[in-house]
């Protein structure tokens, strides 16, 4: 199963009603490019990889936390300060829930899964890398798991490990403990490629570098949305998330980390909120999670992020990933059977990310004909993971991404429009 736990791949998507959960998303029910006169197209959204749409309850805990409880988090002394603070800390405690941390002290609040990695490769590249030391990348990693690395690489003169993936896409764990070395310090991988759909098995994957004595960072940007995640069973030493994938508001993410490494490591960003005392000759600093934690955070998004979560296990985590299995199978069988369509990534049980080329269109005419046709939203482009497309030769793909609201309905739209792109251009 490629990570995905056994039982969700056989749990029937039967008791999941669809309809109901789309009702919870205003936006589902627009109608796009609508003009005097005519009636437009129902939304078809098929881009939730890029960023999921949000469901009324985290819209109302957005505005709840603006207009009812408003005020900075922390230190305040008046009611409406410590009633926004005692709602902050609660989403972080949500948080612990969702991951299964063994403490909140192991959630630091981040604006997105990208400070999160930035966070980690400053302040545990700081702590123990040194000139030489290797860190571990695979090939379909988003850019934010590879820029801020080649930083730190300019800055302490690391090394940068590369992991092939298979033609489907696959991560074959031999190539991974083939490549662990006296100097390698830390794995940095995806949970689930953003362009591949591919799962990592990152249980086997942590139980492999661990006993090489490696830590592993999980960019769980993707994983987090399509499945659920127990990072104590996953047993991974940094796990980060970014809300707007899941349901949740921008300017918000969360790195897990283990509470001995944290510890250990040296403040990211220095500022209000991160120190215990302050004076022009020295800083010590405050404990855990507020050591990285610096300045005001993004007190409404948090308190969303957390209903956002609470929605989610509302639903069930497993009724979800199973919907969405369900769908993604759907959707790559769909799309297999368009004439001249390429599809990248293949491996049995992927999360639901189709990733394709057609013979006759560039994927940017793609993605503008079929939200025009027929009000389907694609993603084109490199999907922020360049050196991917170098290895599959393509300067892009289109993409359609599946969502806890994605219908099978909807994907025969997406077909009907990509045929109708065909004979456009073929
Ligand atoms: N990692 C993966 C796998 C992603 O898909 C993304 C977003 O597309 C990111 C990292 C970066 O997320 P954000 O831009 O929210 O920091």
């Amino acid at each position: 199963m490629d990570g995905l736990p056994r039982e969700l791949g056989q749990q029937t998507p039967a008791a999941y009603d669809v309809e109901r959960v789309r009702a919870d998303f205003p936006i589902l029910a627009r109608r796009v490019h609508e003009k005097p006169g005519k009636p437009g197209k129902p939304l078809v959204y098929l881009d939730t990889a890029a960023s999921a749409q949000k469901p009324r309850v985290v819209l109302d805990a957005l505005m709840s936390a603006y207009s009812d409880d408003y005020a900075n988090v922390h230190r305040g002394l008046y009611e409406l300060s410590a009633r926004s603070t005692e709602a902050f800390e609660a989403a972080r405690t949500t948080v612990q829930r969702f991951l299964n941390a063994g403490s909140d002290r192991e959630i630091i609040f981040t604006k997105s899964t990208t400070e999160a990695i930035n966070l980690v490769a400053h302040s545990f590249g700081e702590a123990f890398l040194t000139e030489g030391d290797e860190v571990m990348l695979t090939e379909m990693e988003h850019h934010a798991n590879i820029v801020p690395w080649q930083l730190l690489r300019a800055r302490k003169g690391i090394k940068l490990v590369v992991v092939p993936v298979g033609d489907d896409g696959a991560l074959d764990l031999a190539e991974v403990e083939a490549r662990i070395g006296p100097r390698t310090k830390l794995i940095s991988v995806t949970h689930v490629s953003n362009v591949l759909g591919t799962v990592v098995p990152v249980k086997e994957l942590v139980a492999l570098a661990h006993a090489h004595g490696v830590p592993v960072m999980v960019d769980g940007s993707q994983g987090a949305v399509h499945m659920p995640v127990d990072v104590r069973d996953l047993d991974c030493d940094f796990y980060a998330l970014t809300g707007h994938k899941l349901y949740g508001p921008t300017g918000v993410g969360v790195l897990y980390g283990k509470e001995d490494l944290l510890d250990r490591m040296p403040p990211f960003l220095g500022g209000g909120d991160m120190i215990r005392r302050v004076t022009f000759e020295e800083t010590t600093f405050a404990e855990l999670p507020a050591k990285f934690e610096a300045g005001t955070p993004p007190i409404a998004e948090t308190i969303g992020l957390a209903a956002a979560m609470d929605y989610l296990e509302g639903l069930g985590r497993a009724a979800i990933a199973a919907h969405e299995h369900d769908v993604g199978a759907y959707a790559m069988a769909r799309l297999a059977e368009v004439p001249g369509l390429t599809l990248y990534g293949t491996t049995p049980d992927k999360a639901a990310i189709a990733s394709f080329t057609l013979d006759c269109a560039h994927a940017h005419d793609i993605s503008t004909l079929v939200d025009m046709s027929h009000g389907v939203a694609l993603r084109a482009g490199h999907h922020c993971a360049q050196p991917l497309m170098d290895k599959f030769g393509v300067a892009a793909t289109t993409r359609a991404s599946i969502g806890l609201y994605t219908t099978r309905a909807e994907i025969d739209v997406l077909v009907d429009a990509l045929l109708r792109v065909r004979e456009i251009f073929a």
